[in-house]
Protein backbone atom coordinates (compact mmCIF):
# COMPACT_ATOMS: atom_id res chain seq x y z
CA UNK A 1 0.00 0.00 0.00
CA UNK A 2 1.39 3.23 -0.64
CA UNK A 3 -0.02 6.40 0.01
CA UNK A 4 -0.07 9.18 -3.20
CA UNK A 5 -0.45 13.12 -2.51
CA UNK A 6 -0.59 15.33 -5.92
CA UNK A 7 3.33 16.87 -4.71
CA UNK A 8 4.38 13.44 -2.98
CA UNK A 9 4.07 9.38 -2.54
CA UNK A 10 4.96 7.41 -0.13
CA UNK A 11 6.47 3.75 -0.82
CA UNK A 12 5.75 1.36 1.74
CA UNK A 13 9.48 1.03 1.66
CA UNK A 14 11.51 1.95 4.81
CA UNK A 15 12.79 5.54 2.74
CA UNK A 16 9.53 5.88 1.84
CA UNK A 17 8.83 5.70 5.39
CA UNK A 18 11.22 7.63 6.62
CA UNK A 19 10.35 10.63 3.96
CA UNK A 20 6.85 10.13 5.44
CA UNK A 21 8.31 11.06 8.69
CA UNK A 22 10.07 14.19 7.82
CA UNK A 23 6.90 15.34 6.26
CA UNK A 24 5.19 15.17 9.58
CA UNK A 25 8.01 16.31 10.93
CA UNK A 26 8.25 19.32 8.58
CA UNK A 27 4.12 20.60 9.38
CA UNK A 28 3.99 19.88 12.80
CA UNK A 29 6.82 22.53 13.05
CA UNK A 30 5.29 24.91 10.16
CA UNK A 31 2.09 24.98 12.86
CA UNK A 32 4.13 25.45 16.00
CA UNK A 33 5.64 28.31 14.79
CA UNK A 34 2.45 29.56 13.25
CA UNK A 35 0.57 29.53 16.63
CA UNK A 36 3.85 31.19 18.45
CA UNK A 37 3.69 33.61 15.31
CA UNK A 38 0.33 34.25 16.14
CA UNK A 39 0.87 34.55 19.78
CA UNK A 40 3.70 37.20 19.53
CA UNK A 41 1.36 38.95 16.63
CA UNK A 42 -1.36 39.29 19.64
CA UNK A 43 0.70 39.95 22.41
CA UNK A 44 2.03 42.77 20.10
CA UNK A 45 -1.34 44.10 18.76
CA UNK A 46 -1.91 44.20 23.04
CA UNK A 47 0.87 45.94 23.90
CA UNK A 48 0.18 48.62 21.25
CA UNK A 49 -3.46 48.91 22.75
CA UNK A 50 -5.24 47.74 19.57
CA UNK A 51 -8.46 45.91 18.90
CA UNK A 52 -8.04 42.14 18.29
CA UNK A 53 -10.82 40.86 15.73
CA UNK A 54 -13.92 42.26 14.42
CA UNK A 55 -15.32 45.86 15.84
CA UNK A 56 -17.82 45.58 18.58
CA UNK A 57 -21.13 47.76 17.60
CA UNK A 58 -20.31 51.19 17.45
CA UNK A 59 -16.90 50.89 16.33
CA UNK A 60 -15.44 49.77 12.70
CA UNK A 61 -12.24 47.85 11.72
CA UNK A 62 -9.70 50.46 10.43
CA UNK A 63 -7.47 48.54 7.85
CA UNK A 64 -4.34 51.40 7.48
CA UNK A 65 -4.42 51.39 11.44
CA UNK A 66 -4.92 47.50 12.31
CA UNK A 67 -6.94 48.90 14.85
CA UNK A 68 -10.42 50.23 15.76
CA UNK A 69 -12.66 53.23 15.33
CA UNK A 70 -16.12 54.91 16.38
CA UNK A 71 -18.28 54.03 13.36
CA UNK A 72 -19.75 58.00 12.92
CA UNK A 73 -23.60 57.31 13.65
CA UNK A 74 -23.60 54.16 15.47
CA UNK A 75 -21.44 55.25 18.19
CA UNK A 76 -23.60 57.81 19.02
CA UNK A 77 -26.41 56.01 19.25
CA UNK A 78 -24.13 53.17 22.26
CA UNK A 79 -23.81 56.66 23.99
CA UNK A 80 -27.30 57.38 23.72
CA UNK A 81 -28.15 53.90 25.12
CA UNK A 82 -25.97 54.61 28.16
CA UNK A 83 -27.31 57.71 28.68
CA UNK A 84 -30.88 56.04 28.75
CA UNK A 85 -30.16 53.35 30.48
CA UNK A 86 -28.25 55.42 33.53
CA UNK A 87 -31.89 56.87 34.15
CA UNK A 88 -32.87 54.20 35.73
CA UNK A 89 -36.09 54.11 33.93
CA UNK A 90 -35.16 51.52 31.44
CA UNK A 91 -35.65 47.68 31.60
CA UNK A 92 -33.48 45.84 29.29
CA UNK A 93 -36.88 45.56 27.10
CA UNK A 94 -38.03 49.04 26.89
CA UNK A 95 -34.43 50.03 25.95
CA UNK A 96 -33.97 47.06 23.22
CA UNK A 97 -37.26 49.22 21.76
CA UNK A 98 -35.59 52.11 21.99
CA UNK A 99 -32.86 50.98 20.37
CA UNK A 100 -34.95 49.62 17.35
CA UNK A 101 -36.40 52.72 16.89
CA UNK A 102 -32.88 54.11 16.42
CA UNK A 103 -32.73 51.34 13.69
CA UNK A 104 -30.71 48.85 16.06
CA UNK A 105 -32.24 45.44 15.13
CA UNK A 106 -31.16 42.01 14.51
CA UNK A 107 -30.44 40.23 11.15
CA UNK A 108 -34.22 39.16 11.37
CA UNK A 109 -35.51 43.07 12.01
CA UNK A 110 -36.43 42.57 15.79
CA UNK A 111 -35.37 44.33 18.67
CA UNK A 112 -32.09 42.80 20.40
CA UNK A 113 -32.94 40.49 22.67
CA UNK A 114 -32.01 40.96 26.62
CA UNK A 115 -28.90 38.73 27.04
CA UNK A 116 -27.33 41.52 23.45
CA UNK A 117 -28.50 44.56 25.71
CA UNK A 118 -27.04 43.18 28.64
CA UNK A 119 -23.48 43.08 26.76
CA UNK A 120 -23.54 46.09 25.48
CA UNK A 121 -24.59 48.18 28.66
CA UNK A 122 -21.33 46.29 30.11
CA UNK A 123 -18.71 45.78 27.95
CA UNK A 124 -15.87 47.69 28.31
CA UNK A 125 -14.67 48.25 25.33
CA UNK A 126 -16.80 51.63 24.89
CA UNK A 127 -14.47 52.37 27.94
CA UNK A 128 -11.49 51.96 25.47
CA UNK A 129 -10.39 48.33 26.81
CA UNK A 130 -9.09 45.25 24.55
CA UNK A 131 -10.27 41.88 25.75
CA UNK A 132 -7.94 38.62 25.58
CA UNK A 133 -9.29 35.44 27.06
CA UNK A 134 -11.05 36.83 29.65
CA UNK A 135 -8.65 39.81 30.44
CA UNK A 136 -9.15 43.72 29.81
CA UNK A 137 -6.02 45.51 28.54
CA UNK A 138 -5.65 49.24 28.11
CA UNK A 139 -6.94 49.62 24.83
CA UNK A 140 -5.47 52.12 22.46
CA UNK A 141 -8.47 53.47 20.65
CA UNK A 142 -11.04 56.20 21.50
CA UNK A 143 -13.46 55.25 23.87
CA UNK A 144 -17.26 55.97 23.79
CA UNK A 145 -18.34 56.66 26.82
CA UNK A 146 -17.05 58.16 29.71
CA UNK A 147 -16.15 56.45 32.96
CA UNK A 148 -18.68 58.40 34.82
CA UNK A 149 -21.71 57.74 32.49
CA UNK A 150 -20.41 53.85 32.65
CA UNK A 151 -20.53 53.57 36.12
CA UNK A 152 -23.79 55.33 36.40
CA UNK A 153 -24.98 52.92 34.13
CA UNK A 154 -23.62 49.74 36.05
CA UNK A 155 -25.13 50.83 39.34
CA UNK A 156 -28.81 50.84 37.08
CA UNK A 157 -27.99 46.96 36.50
CA UNK A 158 -26.82 46.29 39.98
CA UNK A 159 -30.22 47.43 41.11
CA UNK A 160 -32.22 45.59 38.84
CA UNK A 161 -30.52 43.15 39.35
CA UNK A 162 -31.09 42.43 43.08
CA UNK A 163 -34.00 39.96 42.90
CA UNK A 164 -37.10 41.61 44.63
CA UNK A 165 -37.97 38.18 46.32
CA UNK A 166 -35.14 38.19 48.86
CA UNK A 167 -36.67 41.30 50.46
CA UNK A 168 -39.82 39.50 51.17
CA UNK A 169 -38.82 37.56 54.33
CA UNK A 170 -38.01 40.97 55.63
CA UNK A 171 -40.78 42.62 54.73
CA UNK A 172 -42.82 40.82 57.71
CA UNK A 173 -41.87 42.32 60.84
CA UNK A 174 -43.83 40.52 62.89
CA UNK A 175 -42.68 37.18 61.41
CA UNK A 176 -41.43 34.93 64.54
CA UNK A 177 -43.04 37.13 67.01
CA UNK A 178 -45.80 35.55 68.12
CA UNK A 179 -46.91 31.85 68.78
CA UNK A 180 -50.16 29.95 68.00
CA UNK A 181 -52.49 30.19 71.53
CA UNK A 182 -53.99 26.76 70.31
CA UNK A 183 -51.27 24.57 69.47
CA UNK A 184 -47.93 26.64 70.52
CA UNK A 185 -46.86 26.31 67.09
CA UNK A 186 -44.54 29.66 65.67
CA UNK A 187 -46.30 32.06 63.48
CA UNK A 188 -45.81 32.80 60.30
CA UNK A 189 -46.36 35.34 57.55
CA UNK A 190 -47.37 35.18 53.91
CA UNK A 191 -49.39 37.10 50.64
CA UNK A 192 -53.15 35.99 49.80
CA UNK A 193 -55.64 36.88 47.62
CA UNK A 194 -58.79 37.76 48.55
CA UNK A 195 -61.24 40.65 48.47
CA UNK A 196 -60.25 41.43 44.55
CA UNK A 197 -56.40 42.54 46.61
CA UNK A 198 -53.58 41.10 47.37
CA UNK A 199 -52.89 41.30 51.63
CA UNK A 200 -50.62 39.93 53.97
CA UNK A 201 -51.49 37.20 56.58
CA UNK A 202 -49.97 35.55 59.65
CA UNK A 203 -51.07 32.82 60.65
CA UNK A 204 -49.92 29.23 62.47
CA UNK A 205 -47.26 27.28 61.37
CA UNK A 206 -48.97 23.93 62.12
CA UNK A 207 -45.63 22.40 63.09
CA UNK A 208 -47.09 20.83 66.11
CA UNK A 209 -50.17 18.56 64.25
CA UNK A 210 -53.78 19.71 64.09
CA UNK A 211 -54.88 23.49 64.90
CA UNK A 212 -58.00 25.03 63.74
CA UNK A 213 -56.69 28.60 64.02
CA UNK A 214 -56.99 30.93 60.68
CA UNK A 215 -55.62 33.73 59.28
CA UNK A 216 -54.86 36.96 61.00
CA UNK A 217 -54.46 39.90 58.62
CA UNK A 218 -51.57 42.49 58.83
CA UNK A 219 -53.55 45.46 59.48
CA UNK A 220 -55.22 43.95 61.91
CA UNK A 221 -52.88 42.73 63.76
CA UNK A 222 -51.50 45.78 63.85
CA UNK A 223 -54.47 48.17 64.83
CA UNK A 224 -55.06 45.07 68.01
CA UNK A 225 -50.97 46.17 69.21
CA UNK A 226 -51.61 49.56 68.61
CA UNK A 227 -54.77 49.39 71.07
CA UNK A 228 -52.59 47.36 73.22
CA UNK A 229 -49.60 50.03 73.48
CA UNK A 230 -52.11 52.78 73.73
CA UNK A 231 -53.21 51.15 77.42
CA UNK A 232 -49.98 50.63 78.43
CA UNK A 233 -48.79 54.44 77.42
CA UNK A 234 -48.88 57.42 78.91
CA UNK A 235 -49.44 60.62 77.11
CA UNK A 236 -45.97 63.05 76.91
CA UNK A 237 -47.59 65.21 79.56
CA UNK A 238 -47.56 62.91 82.17
CA UNK A 239 -44.11 61.11 80.67
CA UNK A 240 -42.44 64.52 80.75
CA UNK A 241 -43.42 65.40 84.00
CA UNK A 242 -42.73 61.63 85.24
CA UNK A 243 -38.80 62.23 83.67
CA UNK A 244 -38.30 65.69 85.35
CA UNK A 245 -39.78 64.07 88.83
CA UNK A 246 -37.01 61.81 88.21
CA UNK A 247 -33.63 63.92 88.01
CA UNK A 248 -35.27 66.10 90.78
CA UNK A 249 -34.86 62.44 92.50
CA UNK A 250 -31.88 61.76 91.07
CA UNK A 251 -30.32 64.62 92.42
CA UNK A 252 -31.72 64.15 95.63
CA UNK A 253 -30.48 60.62 95.50
CA UNK A 254 -26.76 61.75 94.56
CA UNK A 255 -26.79 64.00 97.47
CA UNK A 256 -28.58 61.37 99.97
CA UNK A 257 -26.33 58.90 99.45
CA UNK A 258 -23.27 61.04 99.42
CA UNK A 259 -24.68 62.02 102.98
CA UNK A 260 -25.54 58.20 103.64
CA UNK A 261 -21.77 57.13 103.24
CA UNK A 262 -20.58 60.21 104.87
CA UNK A 263 -23.05 59.25 108.01
CA UNK A 264 -21.67 55.28 108.06
CA UNK A 265 -18.34 56.34 107.59
CA UNK A 266 -18.88 58.86 111.38
CA UNK A 267 -20.61 55.41 112.51
CA UNK A 268 -17.61 53.52 111.73
CA UNK A 269 -15.25 55.35 113.33
CA UNK A 270 -17.81 55.75 116.85
CA UNK A 271 -17.98 52.09 116.68
CA UNK A 272 -14.03 51.43 116.37
CA UNK A 273 -13.16 54.18 119.03
CA UNK A 274 -15.68 51.99 121.42
CA UNK A 275 -14.15 48.82 120.50
CA UNK A 276 -10.29 50.26 121.72
CA UNK A 277 -12.24 51.73 124.78
CA UNK A 278 -13.82 48.41 125.37
CA UNK A 279 -10.24 46.33 124.75
CA UNK A 280 -8.67 48.73 126.91
CA UNK A 281 -10.81 48.80 129.84
CA UNK A 282 -11.15 44.96 129.94
CA UNK A 283 -7.39 44.83 129.94
CA UNK A 284 -7.48 47.01 132.68
CA UNK A 285 -9.72 44.95 134.77
CA UNK A 286 -12.25 47.46 134.65
CA UNK A 287 -15.24 44.82 133.09
CA UNK A 288 -15.41 40.42 133.80
CA UNK A 289 -14.57 38.68 130.99
CA UNK A 290 -18.23 37.27 129.82
CA UNK A 291 -19.92 41.24 129.88
CA UNK A 292 -16.63 41.82 127.56
CA UNK A 293 -16.84 39.55 125.11
CA UNK A 294 -20.89 40.01 124.91
CA UNK A 295 -19.76 43.73 124.41
CA UNK A 296 -17.38 42.88 121.88
CA UNK A 297 -19.41 40.51 119.90
CA UNK A 298 -22.56 43.20 119.27
CA UNK A 299 -19.90 45.94 118.41
CA UNK A 300 -17.98 43.52 115.72
CA UNK A 301 -21.28 42.14 114.12
CA UNK A 302 -22.73 46.22 113.83
CA UNK A 303 -19.52 47.17 112.36
CA UNK A 304 -19.79 44.69 109.98
CA UNK A 305 -23.12 45.60 109.25
CA UNK A 306 -22.36 49.23 108.68
CA UNK A 307 -19.24 48.58 106.50
CA UNK A 308 -20.72 46.28 104.68
CA UNK A 309 -23.66 49.09 103.86
CA UNK A 310 -20.85 51.66 103.30
CA UNK A 311 -19.67 49.62 100.59
CA UNK A 312 -23.26 49.09 98.48
CA UNK A 313 -23.65 52.76 98.56
CA UNK A 314 -19.79 53.15 97.37
CA UNK A 315 -20.82 50.55 94.78
CA UNK A 316 -23.94 52.13 93.95
CA UNK A 317 -26.28 49.13 94.60
CA UNK A 318 -28.95 51.16 96.02
CA UNK A 319 -29.64 53.20 92.50
CA UNK A 320 -33.16 52.55 91.23
CA UNK A 321 -33.42 55.64 89.28
CA UNK A 322 -31.97 54.31 86.32
CA UNK A 323 -34.36 51.22 85.83
CA UNK A 324 -37.28 53.96 86.47
CA UNK A 325 -36.40 55.84 84.06
CA UNK A 326 -36.31 53.28 81.69
CA UNK A 327 -39.15 52.72 82.24
CA UNK A 328 -41.17 55.69 82.12
CA UNK A 329 -39.07 55.88 78.60
CA UNK A 330 -40.20 52.95 77.35
CA UNK A 331 -44.05 54.31 78.34
CA UNK A 332 -43.63 57.34 76.60
CA UNK A 333 -41.93 55.18 73.23
CA UNK A 334 -45.46 53.15 73.56
CA UNK A 335 -47.39 56.26 73.07
CA UNK A 336 -45.94 57.13 70.19
CA UNK A 337 -45.84 53.96 68.62
CA UNK A 338 -49.58 53.85 69.36
CA UNK A 339 -49.77 56.44 66.60
CA UNK A 340 -47.23 55.50 64.34
CA UNK A 341 -47.47 53.21 61.24
CA UNK A 342 -44.03 52.66 61.30
CA UNK A 343 -44.85 48.30 61.63
CA UNK A 344 -40.90 47.41 61.77
CA UNK A 345 -40.58 49.74 64.87
CA UNK A 346 -43.67 48.74 66.44
CA UNK A 347 -42.72 44.90 65.87
CA UNK A 348 -39.30 45.28 67.96
CA UNK A 349 -40.75 47.41 70.66
CA UNK A 350 -43.37 44.97 71.11
CA UNK A 351 -40.61 42.28 71.37
CA UNK A 352 -38.45 43.88 73.46
CA UNK A 353 -41.33 45.24 76.08
CA UNK A 354 -43.31 41.99 76.19
CA UNK A 355 -43.59 38.29 76.81
CA UNK A 356 -45.58 35.73 76.00
CA UNK A 357 -46.85 36.70 73.02
CA UNK A 358 -49.57 34.90 71.70
CA UNK A 359 -52.40 34.98 68.81
CA UNK A 360 -55.51 32.90 69.13
CA UNK A 361 -58.49 33.50 67.80
CA UNK A 362 -57.91 36.01 65.58
CA UNK A 363 -56.50 38.24 68.60
CA UNK A 364 -53.09 39.41 69.61
CA UNK A 365 -52.08 39.33 73.02
CA UNK A 366 -49.07 39.54 74.89
CA UNK A 367 -48.01 40.42 78.82
CA UNK A 368 -46.24 43.22 79.81
CA UNK A 369 -44.20 44.08 83.27
CA UNK A 370 -45.86 44.65 86.05
CA UNK A 371 -45.86 48.66 86.26
CA UNK A 372 -47.17 48.67 82.69
CA UNK A 373 -50.05 46.70 83.85
CA UNK A 374 -50.09 49.06 86.36
CA UNK A 375 -50.68 52.24 84.20
CA UNK A 376 -53.10 49.86 82.29
CA UNK A 377 -55.40 49.47 85.39
CA UNK A 378 -55.01 53.34 85.92
CA UNK A 379 -55.47 54.20 82.29
CA UNK A 380 -59.39 54.66 83.10
CA UNK A 381 -59.40 56.99 85.43
CA UNK A 382 -57.17 58.86 83.44
CA UNK A 383 -59.14 58.69 80.39
CA UNK A 384 -61.88 59.40 82.80
CA UNK A 385 -60.64 63.07 83.41
CA UNK A 386 -59.68 63.64 79.72
CA UNK A 387 -56.20 64.96 79.97
CA UNK A 388 -56.19 65.25 76.21
CA UNK A 389 -58.48 67.73 76.42
CA UNK A 390 -56.91 70.18 78.76
CA UNK A 391 -54.20 71.41 77.67
CA UNK A 392 -52.63 73.17 81.07
CA UNK A 393 -48.76 71.83 81.23
CA UNK A 394 -49.16 72.02 85.01
CA UNK A 395 -50.57 68.61 86.57
CA UNK A 396 -53.67 68.72 88.95
CA UNK A 397 -53.45 66.43 92.20
CA UNK A 398 -55.59 63.51 91.02
CA UNK A 399 -53.01 63.67 88.13
CA UNK A 400 -50.06 63.37 90.27
CA UNK A 401 -51.56 61.19 92.47
CA UNK A 402 -51.76 58.43 90.04
CA UNK A 403 -48.39 58.19 89.60
CA UNK A 404 -46.78 59.27 92.37
CA UNK A 405 -49.48 58.50 94.90
CA UNK A 406 -49.57 62.16 96.38
CA UNK A 407 -45.73 62.12 96.43
CA UNK A 408 -45.67 60.29 99.01
CA UNK A 409 -42.31 57.96 98.67
CA UNK A 410 -39.81 56.28 100.11
CA UNK A 411 -36.72 53.44 98.83
CA UNK A 412 -39.41 50.29 99.43
CA UNK A 413 -42.16 51.42 98.11
CA UNK A 414 -40.60 52.60 94.79
CA UNK A 415 -38.44 49.41 94.67
CA UNK A 416 -41.98 47.74 95.06
CA UNK A 417 -43.88 49.37 92.74
CA UNK A 418 -41.75 49.81 89.87
ZN1 LIG B 1 -51.79 26.59 65.97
Amino acid sequence: MSLRFPTFWFEPTPQGLFMLQVAFGQSKYYSDNLVQNVNRGIRQKLRRGEWLNLAPFGYVNNPRTRNIEPHPTKSRVVVRAFEQYAKGTHTYVSLAQFLADLGVVTRNQTPLAKVSIKKLLTNRAYLGFVKHHGEWFDGNFEPLVSPQLFEAAQKVLKVRECPRKTRKNHDFPFRVLFRCGECQSMFTAQYAHGNGGTYRYYRCTKKKGACSQGYLREDILVFQLKERLQTISLCEKYTDWMLAKINEWEQEEIALSQSDVQNLSTKIKASEERMEKLVSAYLDGDIPKASYLTRKDEIMRSLATLKAKRKDFERGENKWVEPLREWVLDTKQANFLSLSDNFSEIASFVKKIGTNHVVRDKSARFSVPAPSQFVAERRARLLSVAPSARRSSVLNSDEVSICARGGGRTHTSCDTRF
